[in-house]
């Protein structure tokens, strides 16, 4: 993907920081403390009327201006920017009490209570039209407002329904992508079990069934969601573009969590380029890593959301200032850890650093939420430490607009992760997100910057590129062809093993088998805490194969049951890929034979960004105890102070040095 557009926030003179404002929760007299509160921390840019739905539109035909109105003025006063949102994120109780067809039907086939948030279809025309309207109406009133930014489209989208509406949508879908009823039997391999379908009347959601439901189905379900979510997205973005040509319009989509939803390589288009922008939002998952490893989960989310915006810069909408509560057991973030994590987001590419939320709301689902300002008040560590970032974050002005050119890619293919997650799998242990966390935090150790890439884009930058799980591929062209060019390719195991409906490609490991030279006889994968030793001493888990040299040389070779090749090697014109018939249980020997050598210490987070005149920026991250030095001249741009190759960053801090 080109870089089509790099200053992505251009009604701000520096980077973001700021978070969701939902002043509607609160009495009119704190809205002069807030703004007041936000002057003193520095925010530029808040995210207003993301759930104003209540407010705008309280009943049927029913608009009332008047309290958004007045948000927008205050802050225009106060100097902060709005990120404008549709309000379309969460339909009030009068909505789904009047079209109560627009309430989300779940999986077993029962319809949904209003008394939450996200409540609507997105196939009811009821709502699609509410929706567009919505925005349309907002875009007229606030397109020339001096407090507008950007404009901001729903709020982390990922409802699915299961209705009858959505079975007639997913109907049309099907037709489009496989022309005809015998086009669909044929790719679900609809023969198995006597699924033949004779009418489209036939073809539903999956809804729960009598047993494991067709995975061609499964995966094309998937899909579909992800379409239909786009569709009402692009829906609102036409209403806005026709009334406000000239503000940036975004959604902020989820880098959390294990890609499960949407697939955003295929929203790209529409999230990226002029007038568009990628926004995420990243929160910490203790359940996925030990706090040591945070700093490794907080590259992963930037590193995944830099690559969903192509490389150019992107924007982090929402982290927790403190603790999610939504996630089993409340941790708190350590002193500092805001400001480290913070840097790290805009060292990978994000235009600032924003928040949910700005206020710690005294009622509703996230009231013990963390917050900029949280339910201490203003006397607090975390504002303290809110106060302090948007200080360093306002002499970063100068970094705005400059991208992040990265080593290494990983390959990150949505529709794979959700195909390897499909029924019926030979081990429910090979998870895509977490194998691609484990190489990417191996190369985060070793300070190598990587970006999260899809397979078929242009990797010909890259030095090295890891494909640790590639389940679904149709074609290898486009990995060949960066081999060709003098790259090096890593796949793992149980990779090019089915094509784009989920069957099996004849031969293992199917797509690959010509690329690495390998052919797979058989799958052996291990019970839980079994290892499989290898000849060079090494060990694998959770999976080996009965791998064997077609046309690749090999490296190493398991020593028990399969007695065959683990690990190959094969040139492939002026580059070479490297296969994997097991799990390494530790990755650095890989690494090292790949000549992949850490240039840093570990824990030392080391990421530079550069403008298009060559000016560059070191973002430098100490998350280790002691003080570290490395090969930097220029100017710290958070102290002011000249910096060498001879200065210490002391534990725990961060410069950012202007060479
Ligand atoms: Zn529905």
């Amino acid at each position: 993907m080109a870089h089509p557009n790099n200053d992505i926030v251009p009604q701000l003179d520096g980077l973001a920081y700021g978070g969701d404002y939902n002043p509607e929760q609160w009495p009119r007299e704190v809205w002069d403390e807030d703004v007041r509160l936000m002057r003193e921390a520095g925010v530029n840019l808040v995210s207003v009327n993301i759930f104003g739905w209540a407010g705008v539109n309280p009943g049927p035909g029913e608009w009332d201006f008047t309290r958004l109105d007045a948000v927008m003025d205050l802050l225009a006063n106060a100097g902060i920017k709005a990120d404008l949102a549709t309000a379309t994120a969460s339909p009030p109780p009068w909505f789904s009490e009047r079209f109560p067809e627009t309430l989300p039907v779940n999986a077993e086939g029962v319809r949904l209570n209003s008394g939450a948030r996200a409540e609507y279809c997105p196939h009811a025309p009821a709502f699609q039209e509410a929706a567009t309207e919505m925005a349309s109406r907002l875009a007229q009133r606030y397109a020339g407002h001096p407090a507008l930014a950007m404009w901001h489209i729903g709020n982390e989208y990922y409802r699915s329904c299961f209705c009858d509406l959505a079975a007639d949508a997913f109907r049309a879908w099907l037709r489009d992508r496989h022309g005809s009823l015998a086009g669909l039997n044929d790719a679900w391999g609809t023969t198995f079990w006597s699924q033949t379908y004779s009418a489209w009347s036939q073809v539903l959601p999956p809804r729960i069934c009598a047993e494991t439901p067709n995975p061609g189905l499964v995966l094309d379900w998937q899909r579909f969601c992800s379409d239909a979510l786009l569709d009402l997205f692009r829906a609102e973005a036409d209403a806005i573009a026709a009334h406000s040509a000239d503000k940036p319009i975004t959604t902020n989509l989820m880098v959390t969590g294990d890609f499960s939803g949407l697939d955003y390589h295929r929203w790209g288009e529409y999230v990226t380029g002029p007038n568009r922008l990628v926004a995420t939002d990243h929160y910490l998952i203790p359940e996925h890593d030990s706090e040591v490893e945070w700093p490794a989960q907080v590259a992963f989310g930037a590193d995944a959301s830099r690559g969903l915006a192509g490389g150019s810069p992107w924007l982090l909408m929402e982290q927790a200032a403190n603790s999610s509560a939504w996630r089993r057991g409340y941790f708190a973030k350590r002193p500092g850890d805001q400001l480290r994590h913070s840097l790290s987001y805009v060292a990978r590419g994000s235009e600032g650093a924003m928040f949910f939320q700005w206020r710690a709301s005294r009622y509703g689902a996230e009231r013990y939420h963390s917050a900029m300002l949280p339910h201490g008040g203003a006397d607090s560590r975390v504002f303290r430490e809110v106060k302090r970032l948007g200080a360093q974050l306002k002499r970063l002005a100068e970094v705005k607009s400059s991208t992040v050119v990265s080593r290494a890619a990983v390959l990150l293919d949505f529709a794979s992760s959700w195909a390897a997650k499909t029924p019926g799998q030979p081990s429910a242990d090979m998870a895509t997100y977490r194998e691609l966390r484990r190489w990417h935090a191996a190369l985060w150790r070793r300070g190598v910057t990587t970006d999260l890439v899809n397979p078929a884009w242009d990797l010909s930058a890259y030095e090295f590129v890891f494909a640790p799980h590639l389940y679904l591929l149709d074609s290898d062209a486009n990995l060949r062809a960066y081999a060709e060019g003098g790259g090096t390719l890593v796949i793992g195991p149980y990779s090019g093993v089915v094509d784009r409906n989920d069957r099996v490609h004849p031969g293992l490991p199917g797509a690959i088998r010509d690329l690495t030279g390998v052919r797979v006889e058989e799958f052996v994968p291990l019970p839980e805490g079994a290892v499989a030793l290898l000849d060079d001493g090494t060990e694998g888990r959770t999976w080996t194969e009965a791998a064997h040299a077609l046309d690749a040389e090999v490296l190493a070779s398991f020593t028990g049951f399969p007695s065959t090749g683990a690990l190959f090697r094969r040139r492939v014109g002026a580059g070479e890929v490297w296969y994997l018939a097991t799990r390494p249980v530790d990755l650095n020997p890989l690494l090292d034979r790949l000549g992949l050598t850490a240039d840093v210490p570990e824990g030392l987070e080391l990421v530079r960004r550069r403008h298009e005149d060559g000016r560059t920026y070191l973002f430098a991250i100490n998350h280790t105890a002691a003080p570290q030095r490395f090969d930097s001249s220029g100017h710290d741009l958070l102290t002011g102070r000249p910096w060498t190759p001879a200065t210490a960053l002391a534990p725990g801090e961060a410069a950012v040095i202007r060479e």
